[in-house]
């Protein structure tokens, strides 16, 4: 996919602030760490617009690119922050349960983990509530450059028995280093669309 134009629009915390043109919505979630930043940059063709920095406290905010003005991607915040106070995790449960249950334009969720792990407790909640509202789901496996090619399989599979992913739902192998799985990523968020 050619990249023409990219906007950073709106750190977003309230949603009375997300978007209202009503282009449609790939949001990226992820545990902290897992590449998410790397990734959306590598997909936007754009080093250091999505920030790789950790921002434990910001868990309420959403972050909207725009792409080529026909579609946004949807920085949710990572979790899985031990410093995370109970009341800070409580707010993004709330935010995420309401974005997902509520938010009409949000087409797929883009579940990153890191192929060399197990999913975490929160990455398999995350999974789970996406299934309870009816979101389709692509699970993307980043850092692939980190493992050898011979093992990839085996992580998938593993990766997969762990979330309790369901056959309807989406999977591609990525790597913000290499490149691997840019294109296809970007052919399925353009397969979503045409839908
Ligand atoms: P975030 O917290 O999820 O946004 O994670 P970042 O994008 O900041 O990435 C965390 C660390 O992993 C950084 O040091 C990145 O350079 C590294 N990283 C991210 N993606 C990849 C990848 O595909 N391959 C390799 N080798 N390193 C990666």
């Amino acid at each position: 996919m050619k990249i023409t134009n990219v906007e950073f629009v709106i750190s977003a915390v309230r949603p009375d602030q997300y978007p209202v043109d009503d282009l449609p919505e790939f949001a990226l979630a992820g545990r902290s760490n897992v590449g998410k930043s790397s990734l959306i940059n590598k997909m936007i063709m754009r080093k250091g617009l999505a920030r790789t920095s950790a921002q434990p406290g910001k868990t309420q905010q959403l972050n909207y690119y725009r792409v080529n003005e026909r579609v946004y991607l949807v920085d949710f915040p990572g979790y899985g922050y031990a410093k995370v106070s109970k009341v800070q995790r409580a707010q993004f449960g709330t935010m995420i349960e309401t974005f997902l249950g509520d938010r009409d334009p949000l087409r797929m969720v883009l579940l990153i983990v890191d192929i060399r792990h197990s999913p975490s407790k929160d990455d398999i909640l995350m999974y789970d509530w996406l299934k309870h509202y009816e979101i389709p789901v692509c699970v993307v496996t980043t850092k692939a450059d980190k493992v050898p090619k011979s093992q990839w399989p085996k992580q998938v599979k593993m990766i997969k028995t762990e979330l309790g992913f369901h056959p309807e739902d989406r999977h591609v192998l990525f790597s913000s280093e290499t490149g691997l799985g840019r294109e296809e990523l970007w052919a399925i968020i353009d397969e979503v669309i045409a839908e």
